[in-house]
């Protein structure tokens, strides 16, 4: 953790001024390969064991000293995932799968780490990986058919084929809030937290953010904190996480399971083993509804977000009645019935954003060394070399943590100069919100491959990017075979697909608030309009369509 505003987000150094006359000096031979794939967390460690098998020279370029991306990243306090553990890791090795024992239903990030470290070390993937290497450019070359990448430091190469494996929250951001260089104690995005573990004992402690990261952080500095103060915009709707250890008699269940859990998460719209309850909220009475959301509340995991009634995130009377549900359970737990009424979402409905799930997030505030401060109320102003001021008061603090979230899923893109065909940046082509085809082409950026892009289906992240990385695979062993060494989509296929990722958030009741799913990020110039972000028609349809492209030849292609 640092003591100095310089290092609340680690500088990464300007873009360099990346262009053809600079590949000369940096340019490292040693480097060039078939395929560059940026990122080694979850998708880019899958993408170079596949690629591998088809016998390409890959290098992976990795910003971290180590693998895992978001588990590498995010060390905060309480990090852990919402997915089932046995439900997110990978599922393409008999082997791995027989060798790694989960701990828990649900693993906090040391384990997660751990997993991927193991993944890594078990396929021999580290001799690809070039870490400490942050990507800050990449532009394609027509004559060669090839892209030249630019890192941060100065080295650069060439590869045909370039795969970016970025994650989709992956660009934190700090708040536009003044002062923040000034403040005297210790401070840290929950991104960006430090390897060494940080003592809250007796300190007096600022949490500013209550989305997914914030509940998680302040549930677990809570704990040892001298004091802590929740600065709070939005209240969210949070749900039980109700986690468990895995015992060694459940594990071997599971185990033996693996293969039906794997074809459930297939079947499911958001690749969890979670499935849409096919009844409409108001086809029970409401003794049945409130018995049905009440066992979903008492049960682990995302059941009462994706597997609800069908209607309750398109029909505003179905999800004002769950939203009810929420509030109430919100009133019986917060003993202070004004400060659970601040808790209590106002301005969007239950699931209409990411649901946290949480493990006693709302007995936090039974607590007396825990303070909520509702910004809207009393606006922060700025930070203070002692602390925190807002419009009624001048808090004083040790550590100050922001959790303010991320440009999310185009944010990583734009912090990297793309250029394309015709010299255009993707940030530019996509200033408007994202074009692209299935999520994974983008028309003018030929032998581009993104693996988990813009308008890719979201859901259970290692389930979802399995399947984009082997249809990625897919397609460049189909190249290489046919001898093919420009692969791009055409400018109508790109119209069509990002026509009917649009048409398909049609009638969801998400599309209409503010939220990273919606592109919006009030701390990023340019991320104040909502735009479809994400294919929301469910990942069975998202295969549907990326497999009748393949069956037909990959037709919708321009191939040379
Ligand atoms: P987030 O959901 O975007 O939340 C950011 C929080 O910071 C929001 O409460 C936001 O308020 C607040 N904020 C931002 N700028 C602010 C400012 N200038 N002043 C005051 N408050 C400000 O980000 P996140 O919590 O990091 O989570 C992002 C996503 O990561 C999650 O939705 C989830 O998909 C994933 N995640 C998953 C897990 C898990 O699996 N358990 C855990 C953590 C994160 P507003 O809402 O008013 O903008």
């Amino acid at each position: 953790m640092s003591h100095s505003a310089n290092h609340v987000v680690p500088e990464r150094g300007a873009v360099i001024a990346a262009s053809r006359a600079a590949y000369g000096p940096g340019a490292d031979a040693a480097l060039d390969c078939d395929a560059v794939i940026i990122g080694a967390g979850v998708s880019g460690l899958y993408q170079l064991y596949r690629l591998r098998e088809l016998g390409l020279k890959v290098r992976v370029f990795e910003a971290g000293s180590g693998v895992g991306g978001t588990w590498y990243w995010n060390r905060y306090p309480g990090a852990r995932f919402d997915s089932e553990s046995w439900t997110y890791g990978y599922s393409f090795s008999q082997e791995l799968l027989e060798e790694w024992d989960w701990q828990e239903h649900f693993a906090a990030q040391p384990e997660t780490e751990r997993y991927l470290n193991y993944v890594a070390d078990r396929f021999d993937l580290r001799r690809d990986i070039q870490f400490n290497s942050r990507v800050s450019a990449a532009h394609y070359r027509e004559e060669t058919r090839s892209w030249d990448v630019f890192l941060e430091d100065g080295r650069c190469c060439s590869t045909r084929f370039l795969i970016t494996a970025v994650g989709v929250l992956s660009a934190a951001t700090m708040p536009r809030i003044p002062g923040i260089e000034a403040f005297q104690g210790q401070s840290c995005h929950t991104h960006y937290w430090p390897k060494q573990p940080v003592d809250f004992t007796g300190k007096r402690v600022a949490v500013i953010g209550t989305g997914a990261t914030g509940v998680q952080t302040i549930t677990e500095v809570a704990k040892t904190a001298g004091h802590l103060t929740v600065f709070q915009r939005t209240p969210q709707w949070c749900a039980p996480l109700h986690n468990a250890r895995i015992t060694r008699e459940e594990m071997r269940r599971i185990r033996a399971n693996y293969p039906e859990i794997f074809a459930r998460c297939q079947e499911t719209f958001g690749c969890f083993i979670h499935a849409t309850d096919p009844r409409g909220t108001f086809e029970v009475t409401p003794e049945e509804r409130e018995a049905f959301w009440e066992k979903l509340y008492s049960e682990p995991g995302f059941g009462i977000w994706m597997g609800n009634f069908r209607d309750i995130l398109t029909d505003r009377a179905a999800n004002r009645l769950i939203s009810d549900f929420l509030a109430r359970k919100i009133r019986q737990r917060v003993k202070d019935p004004a400060i659970a009424e601040k808790l209590i979402p106002k301005n969007h409905g239950f699931g209409t954003r990411r649901v946290p799930l949480e493990s006693g997030y709302y007995e936090v505030y039974n607590q007396p060394n825990v303070r909520l401060v509702d910004i809207n109320e009393t606006p922060i102003e700025r930070i203070v070399p002692t602390g925190i001021k807002t419009s009624a008061a001048v808090y004083e603090f040790d550590i100050i943590i922001y959790a303010t979230g991320f440009d999310a899923i185009t944010g990583a893109f734009d912090r990297i100069d793309i250029r394309g065909a015709d010299g255009v940046s993707l940030k530019q082509k996509w200033q408007n919100g994202p074009q692209t085809f299935l999520g994974i082409l983008v028309d003018g950026f030929p032998n581009l491959m993104m693996v988990m892009g813009p308008h890719a289906g979201l859901g259970n992240f290692p389930r979802a990017a399995e399947y984009s990385a082997d249809w990625v695979t897919r397609l460049v062993r189909f190249a290489r075979e046919r001898g093919l060494t420009r692969i791009a989509a055409t400018a109508q296929g790109a119209a069509a697909w990002t026509e009917h990722v649009i048409a398909a958030s049609e009638g969801l009741l998400f599309t209409e608030v503010d939220s990273w799913m919606t592109g919006i990020n009030r701390n990023v110039e340019g991320k104040q309009v909502r735009r479809i972000m994400r294919y929301s028609g469910g990942h069975p349809k998202f295969r549907e369509r990326c497999e009748a492209v393949v069956d037909g030849g990959y037709r919708e292609l321009s191939l040379a």
